[in-house]
């Protein structure tokens, strides 16, 4: 099938990806931005334990915003290893009753329909994953399928992988529709971080294709003020104004955004794009992501910060993710200055007790 303007256009975003030292450097130079031989050759060291993968469209970003480029760009940092973790901490390859589900929690599950991103977070969780630009197959889709219809328990399904937008119109569809199909199944999310890393691909041929979905409940990842850039913004307007219900991902990243008012101006940035905050995680502990990592107390100091002081539609839940597939934690200051079996005793974001008293019954 010949492939419109459009498609093509974002297919660019993949196949002109910068993937190694080599393609990085011939990226700056063609924008007169010299780096000394050991910067690159830094590159090549990581980018052969971990590999990179910068879509054209990032790079620009990068090139105009530190916080943006610390997210991309290979970090010699990255082979510091000074605590023994794992490549899959949170012990998903273990946690699958058929290949390419994650199936943690009772009523919900994790598909990873493929590997493949527009660019690759340095600081990815799923950093394990080959990176071949595989995608399920129909064989495994179907196997997935009927576990989902066999598990009556489960009726929410996560799209996510890598980047599941990286797969074609016609492929996304596919899965889609066969999981639509499962009466236990009642909500349908996607994950994507593509408003930011690849925005083309949010076509109008996509929109109207997810728009057959209704409810459909995407994710998207932002990180930091930065990322809202014209191109985002306007992307995920276009989505919100079609019906789909956006959602944001974010993660604690040391140097990055692990300050109260960064974090206030990126939840506030990402409610004025239709976007309600849903998560802000602790960073996984990941093999090669150690430099990323805050002290566990930041994520409090932030959340007691913002809590009551800014409307709480730009809140997200504070969580970390637990190893070995526990799950998720929620996290939450301590409001509580004392309980007993008559009462309890709050204080609020201005240091002000309240108490509240049970019936005397
Ligand atoms: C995060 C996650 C989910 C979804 O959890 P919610 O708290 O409902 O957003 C489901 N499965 C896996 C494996 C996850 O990591
Ligand atoms: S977009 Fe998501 S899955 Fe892809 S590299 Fe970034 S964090 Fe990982």
């Amino acid at each position: 099938m010949a492939k419109n303007k459009k498609t093509k256009n974002w297919h660019i975003q993949i196949d002109k990806g910068i993937v190694s030292a080599a393609d990085l450097r011939t990226a700056f130079e063609k924008r007169n931005i010299k780096k000394p031989p050991k910067f690159y050759k830094d590159i090549k060291s990581v980018s052969n334990v971990f590999p990179m993968r910068i879509s054209p469209y990032t790079f620009k970003l990068c090139l105009g915003s530190k916080a943006i480029r610390r997210q991309f760009i290979p970090d010699k940092k990255e082979l510091i290893i000074t605590r023994k973790t794992d490549k899959d901490p949170l012990n998903e390859d273990v946690m699958m009753p058929v290949k390419n589900l994650i199936h943690i929690y009772p009523d919900r599950v994790l598909l990873l329909a493929t590997d493949m991103c527009f660019s690759f977070c340095r600081f990815c969780t799923r950093k394990r994953l080959g990176r071949k630009y595989t995608k399920i197959s129909p064989a495994n889709l179907e196997k997935v399928c009927r576990y989902i219809a066999e598990n009556k328990q489960i009726r929410d399904v996560i799209i996510s992988g890598g980047d599941p937008l990286t797969l074609d119109d016609s492929d996304l569809k596919r899965i889609l529709e066969k999981i639509n199909k499962i009466k236990n199944v009642k909500t349908i999310r996607i994950g994507t971080r593509a408003p930011l890393s690849c925005p083309s691909r949010i076509t109008d041929q996509l929109i109207k294709m997810l728009k057959n979905f209704h409810p459909l409940y995407v994710n998207v990842h932002f990180n930091h003020p930065d990322e809202f850039t014209p191109g985002s913004v306007k992307t995920l307007k276009k989505m919100s104004s079609a019906g789909i219900i956006l959602g944001n991902q974010s993660v604690l990243l040391k140097g990055i955004n692990d300050s109260e008012s960064t974090m206030k101006e990126l939840f506030y940035k990402c409610l004025d794009s239709g976007v309600r905050p849903y998560y802000l995680y602790q960073c996984d502990e990941v093999l090669g992501t150690e430099h990323f990592w805050t002290d566990y107390q930041k994520i409090f100091k932030i959340a007691n910060e913002l809590i009551g002081n800014i409307g709480g539609l730009a809140v997200p839940n504070f969580v970390f993710d637990c190893k070995n597939g526990q799950g998720k934690i929620r996290v939450v200051p301590d409001f509580i200055e004392r309980r007993d079996e008559k009462s309890i005793t709050f204080k609020n974001f201005k240091n002000k007790t309240y108490t509240y008293r049970n019936l005397n019954k």
